[in-house]
């Protein structure tokens, strides 16, 4: 498969719009490239957790994991405790 640099982030997979997860490029999500395929519809659910990792600093990914997990146990438990089954 021949690939094709991004020409959203210039190859660089961040862009300077502070709208998105800290730069990363929207429309490669931080892979930098893409193929023929992607580079017409988009890359879709191929979001790269190295490039967010390498943007992102190890202490604020830590956070954001134990963030996710918080969430997910909270939503559990409200499950939980809405079937009445605790
Ligand atoms: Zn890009």
């Amino acid at each position: 498969m021949e690939y094709i640099k991004c020409d959203k982030c210039n190859g660089k997979g961040i862009v300077l719009e502070k709208e998105f997860l800290g730069n990363i490029c929207p429309k490669c999500f931080g892979n930098k490239k893409l193929d023929w395929v992607e580079n017409i519809v988009g890359v879709k659910r191929k979001f790269s957790f190295e490039a967010f990792s390498s943007i992102i600093p190890d202490e604020v990914v830590e956070h954001l994991s134990k963030e996710i997990c918080l969430g997910i146990d909270q939503y559990i438990m409200e499950k939980i405790i809405k079937n009445g089954k605790v």
